[in-house]
């Protein structure tokens, strides 16, 4: 039987809207997949490990990298360089791991382009004063960065018809859910199935 190849999910929506806390659940319960660490320019804050939740790196290496044609996308983020390591993505569809990608709107687009089959999630907060109390409550953040990323909320509420699917996250668990559902919905498609190869080599019965 050959290996099903994995399915590439990217998930966006604004800072604050609980993007990381849903994947991180999603990962949980989802063991067929992965997470695609990015690369940063930012500081890690309080808490993040690099190599955990992101690689911490120079702006010179991200730059480097740029030169060496290493990322899948990449964008600058309110100020500060992101990017999604190639390697790691292409090596994780191939052995049959679906791959998670948590990166911003202007990423998705590139990556909307590189690999249309790609399933693209947008998380939207119930509303916008809803987003800025999340943003404002997690204080880790300075109050000019937390302007900085509500101003972006306009441009990347303009970029969601360009997504598959959208998720309300209104009640965390419930969104979960609904991304689960769709991941699992995703699997069930023709296109993304092995089934009908292996069956019909079952030439006796058919
Ligand atoms: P944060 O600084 O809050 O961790 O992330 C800021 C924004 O950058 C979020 O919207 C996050 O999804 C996005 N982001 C994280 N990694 C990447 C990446 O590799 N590429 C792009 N384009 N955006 C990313």
């Amino acid at each position: 039987m050959r290996t099903p190849k994995g399915l590439l999910f990217v998930i966006s929506g604004p800072s604050g809207v609980g993007k990381g806390t849903i994947c991180a659940k999603l990962l949980e319960r989802e063991p067929n997949l992965r997470l695609s660490l990015s690369d940063t320019t930012r500081d890690a804050r309080e808490g993040e490990i690099d190599g955990v939740n992101y690689s911490f790196i120079t702006k010179e290496k991200f730059l480097a990298n740029v030169e060496n044609d290493a990322y899948l996308e990449w964008a600058n983020v309110y100020d500060h360089f992101y990017g999604t390591p190639k390697s790691a993505v292409e090596m994780n569809i191939q052995s049959g791991i679906d791959t998670l990608l948590e990166i911003d709107t202007q990423g998705a687009s590139i990556i909307k382009e590189k690999c249309p089959h790609g399933i693209f999630i947008f998380i939207a907060p119930p509303n916008y004063s809803a987003l800025e109390t999340r943003l404002r409550g997690r204080s880790t953040d300075s109050e000019e960065t937390i302007l900085k990323r509500l101003s972006q909320f306009g441009q990347e509420i303009r970029r969601m018809p360009m997504y598959d699917y959208v998720v309300v996250n209104d009640d965390l668990e419930c969104a979960v859910d609904r991304v689960r559902s769709v991941i699992i919905a995703e699997h069930q498609r023709f296109a993304n199935s092995t089934i009908f190869a292996e069956l019909f080599k079952e030439d006796d019965v058919l």
